[in-house]
């Protein structure tokens, strides 16, 4: 499938200060080049309601890094989806593997967590990925396989939805899969959904995320089935980034 736009999307994690917030995004703001790319910046929760102006002016998508799969009610610490959208979020980035590493109930939350927050209108960034274990045994895209079906197979429609393939062997690791492994991969992606989808996936983005730099993410994202990144570390230090989003201007 042609990129019409890639997507780069921004994973802060627990990094940085609300009052940093700002600052930083308007330095990488100041050298973005809005062509080819969307940007997508997630941050810690507190940190959002300081962007939100901020990305009214600029025109980059505001994310968070995890939503609650109920309305509202006695859930101590959890943030709601109209949370979200209160404070300008549009994207919301759900199954990431350390999330899914940090609760052992988060993989049974995730099927309900992408519907809510599609059903509220938020743009879901679903992140799977095989384990070092899989991928060195050759059975990662079975392993991939089971997380599709798991965590997407009850949805209607994939319009909204944007899938995210981490290998979780590559996520901060310094280790970057292969342009031909990550396209192996997100050919996989597309076939697997395709098929259960049809139509319904056409328009389906499938970002590469784990250990994206400026100097590799040319090379990935030159793949077919490679239609933007998600960044975790590179994301934190201003001229890493601009150097990734503005790589596909080239
Ligand atoms: C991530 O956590 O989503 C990620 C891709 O991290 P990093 O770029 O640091 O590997």
């Amino acid at each position: 499938m042609p990129h019409s736009k890639y997507i780069v999307a921004a994973n802060w994690k627990m990094n940085k200060l609300a009052s940093q917030a700002k600052p930083f995004v308007s330095e990488i703001l100041m050298s973005y080049i809005r062509k080819n790319a969307d940007l997508v910046i997630c941050p810690p929760y507190t940190h959002l309601p300081h962007l939100s102006a901020n990305k009214i002016i600029s025109g980059f998508y505001l994310g968070a890094q995890n939503i609650s799969e109920f309305e509202s009610g006695a859930y101590t610490g959890e943030i709601s989806a109209d949370m979200l959208l209160d404070v300008g979020c549009t994207h919301v980035i759900i199954g990431h593997s350390e999330r899914r590493a940090m609760n052992p109930f988060e993989n049974s939350m995730i099927p309900n967590k992408i519907s809510f927050a599609l059903s509220k209108g938020l743009k879901v960034i679903y992140c799977c990925g095989e384990p070092l274990e899989n991928r060195i045994n050759g059975n990662e895209k079975s392993y991939v396989h089971d997380q599709l079906t798991h965590d997407l197979y009850h949805l209607s429609d994939l319009s909204q939805l944007i899938v995210a393939y981490e290998p979780i062997w590559a996520i901060g690791t310094g280790k970057t899969a292969t342009s031909d492994q990550a396209e192996e991969m997100h050919l996989f992606i597309r076939k697997t959904l395709q098929s259960k989808f049809d139509k319904r996936s056409e328009n389906l983005k499938i970002l590469y995320g784990g250990s994206v730099k400026a100097n590799n993410s040319i090379e990935l994202c030159s793949k077919e089935n490679i239609d933007g990144v998600l960044v975790g570390g590179a994301s934190l230090i201003v001229d890493e980034f601009i150097g990734i989003v503005n790589s596909f201007n080239q």
